[in-house]
């Protein structure tokens, strides 16, 4: 039979803006799931939208509709996003849905004819937008909300309480025993502290609100919206309706959530369930919050990211795995657009892209587009390939302790292997020289190296994966393969397909002004030929500087070059460079440029030149140049800067 593996994020406050606290939570339940699914796993992945409340009847009253019909047209909002991102969400649950109304109120039933549930009276100090009785140990300044700042209101009222303080010690054995039950650690250790201290009762029903689910026998009490919303992971599963589902999801439950609503994912939920007679969750795991550009995120301060607006300017993928590398999960992150864009350039276009773009352009000039069989006892081969085979293992090891950042550090680690051993074995050296056999055991490596990385990232970035899997020309999705079954070498045989860009390198310039690329503009690529390896005291003997020129002027006897006079802040020279085709002479006049400034020098064309300007080139088959651009500084450095 197999294994089941059951994750939900939680349900989300309906009349929220879907923002990147949602996202998160929510992209690293459907890596899980994904994950857990190519592990061979029957992973059931729930979210779904918080639908109750006095929030919710109030801004229904203010907008001139019904509460149910506000819910219904806003909790779509959730829906489009995770179809933006990417999700394979097994299930959507809303707690105005009659599946899970049935189930709150037979829960409620059952609680009360066993007298874990009691009808009290209540009375304390109240927020009323968020619905919250606060202790006196918990206000903020003059009676006010921790949470929203609002004054508090004295009240009190008939309420329904639940014995939570009943099963305390049994929930206290529980975690002794399973230190795993609430992740990270230190939150772990907040919850055991928490339920050693005065864990009292809980008020379970409220006569205040009309906008939830009535309580039988007694329908001026409606179900405190806490208790409601935390019934919902049990109802997603079959827990009236469908027995044996729930059979098999239930005792492999884990809540993904933040770290905010760790007590009552911690405490109340499993109180409840001991009380039931129900398994408490495997782990309740908490991740930590975002600021942005390091500032807390505010509606007020107009820094809320748009997981939308994301996903269209960089792709979903790239937000998914900015999301999980940048931060170790557990900790608090901070977002910047900037940083997305790094990783976008180095770890997915230049790392991963190019691994992939190189290998399939040399698999076609070298192999005839078909990847070729091993051969050989290269160690270097050995060790690729053990590496490989290692990181399966250590990426599932960090899985278990949901480590993404880990999982990803190992994936890229071998990634960056894959692009090492490129220059390791400088497979055009092997052509030039004729070396058939050894080219095709190099080619056959690499080519497994991008097999087995489409698998690794595919929980992450599904998308890119499969377009990456359709390059290497498998058939069918990694998403749908086994981690298990993969064999190093099974790659053999397969004919590429045609080679595109997988992440498009974001111009830092456009960037900068406002213009990012779209995700799908194409991007040249060239496979170098590459020059001997050099230290680094060869490339400091290269003495290049920031300088700027002053005039650009023809030379008669050449077509291609100019001579340029240029400034390096201590001295002024004049430099020849072959850069005539691609510029006017205005178009140069005080342009910044790097030059190497201890270039001996030479006649060129009858003029002496002391020194090169450096630019980047494309050539075409005779080696003349296609295109090119000046190097320059990104921002004013003063003149003569030494570049290295
Ligand atoms: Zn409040």
């Amino acid at each position: 039979m197999k294994k089941t593996f059951y994750i939900t994020t939680p349900i989300y406050y309906v009349n929220d803006i879907p923002h990147i606290g949602h996202a998160y939570t929510t992209i690293a339940c459907d890596v899980m799931s994904r994950y857990k699914r190519m592990k061979g796993f029957d992973a059931h992945f729930l979210t779904g939208t918080d639908e109750h409340g006095q929030k919710i009847q109030a801004a229904a009253e203010a907008k001139g509709m019904t509460p149910q019909e506000l819910v219904d047209k806003i909790h779509v909002n959730f829906k489009e996003l995770w179809k933006v991102l990417n999700i394979s969400n097994d299930d959507f649950i809303r707690t105005t849905e009659p599946r899970h109304v049935r189930v709150v109120q037979a829960m409620f039933k059952k609680l009360m004819d066993q007298e874990d549930i009691y009808k009290g009276s209540y009375e304390g100090w109240y927020c009323v937008p968020c619905e919250t009785y606060v202790p006196e140990s918990g206000m903020g300044g003059n009676r006010t909300c921790p949470d929203c700042g609002r004054p508090l209101t004295m009240m009190r009222e008939e309420s329904y309480f639940f014995k939570a303080s009943k099963y305390v010690p049994q929930l206290i054995e529980h975690y002794e025993k399973n230190l795993q039950g609430v992740m990270p650690r230190a939150r772990y250790n907040e919850i055991m502290s928490f339920l050693r201290g005065d864990v009292r009762d809980q008020s379970v029903s409220r006569t205040t609100l009309k906008w939830g689910i009535p309580i039988p026998g007694d329908e001026k009490h409606v179900v405190y919206v806490w208790f409601d919303a935390l019934i919902n992971y049990a109802t997603a599963v079959g827990y009236l309706d469908a027995p044996e589902m729930f059979q098999k999801y239930w005792p492999v439950v884990r809540h993904m959530v933040g770290k905010d609503i760790i007590r009552f994912h911690c405490v109340i939920w499993p109180l409840m369930l001991l009380a039931l007679g129900n398994n408490v969750p495997v782990s309740v795991v908490a991740h930590g919050w975002w600021t942005v550009d390091g500032e807390k995120m505010s509606k007020s301060k107009g820094n809320v990211v748009d997981p939308f607006k994301m996903a269209e300017l960089y792709g979903a993928d790239a937000f998914r795995y900015f999301l999980l590398r940048e931060v170790p999960f557990g900790n608090d992150g901070d977002f910047s657009e900037s940083a997305l864009v790094g990783r976008i350039n180095s770890d997915l276009a230049n790392d991963l892209g190019n691994l992939l773009n190189r290998t399939l352009q040399m698999i076609v000039n070298y192999a005839g587009g078909v990847a070729p069989k091993g051969g050989g006892d290269d160690p270097l081969d050995a060790e690729v390939r053990a590496l490989g085979e290692a990181t399966l293992g250590l990426v599932d090891k960090t899985m278990e302790t949901f480590s993404y950042d880990e999982a990803l550090k190992h994936i890229w680690a071998f990634i960056g292997r894959g692009n090492k051993y490129i220059d390791e074995t400088m497979p055009w050296k092997l052509r030039k020289e004729d070396q058939g056999e050894r080219l095709n055991a190099v080619l056959h490596t690499l080519y497994e190296v991008l097999r087995l990385s489409a698998l690794l990232t595919a929980p992450y970035i599904p998308e890119s994966a499969e377009k990456l899997w359709k390059q290497l020309g498998l058939p069918g999705s990694p998403l749908t393969e086994k981690l298990d079954d993969f064999r190093w070498g099974e790659g053999a045989g397969t004919k590429v397909a045609k080679a595109e860009v997988l992440f498009p390198r974001i111009d830092l310039e456009q960037w900068r002004r406002g213009q990012v690329q779209p995700p799908s503009a194409p991007e040249a690529t060239v496979e170098p030929e590459h020059e001997p390896q050099i230290d680094i005291e060869g490339f400091r003997s290269v003495e290049m500087r920031v300088a700027r020129i002053l005039k650009a002027e023809e030379i008669p006897k050449s077509k291609k070059l100019y001579k340029l006079e240029v400034d390096l802040g201590y001295e002024k020279r004049t430099i020849c460079a072959g850069i005539k085709p691609f510029f006017k002479p205005e178009e140069l006049t005080g342009k910044r440029v790097v030059v190497v400034a201890n270039l001996k020098s030479a006649k060129l064309a009858g003029v002496e030149s002391n020194g090169m300007v450096l630019a980047a080139s494309t050539r075409d088959a005779s080696g003349a140049a296609e295109s090119l651009a000046l190097i320059a500084p990104t921002s004013d450095v003063p003149l003569g800067s030494r570049v290295s």
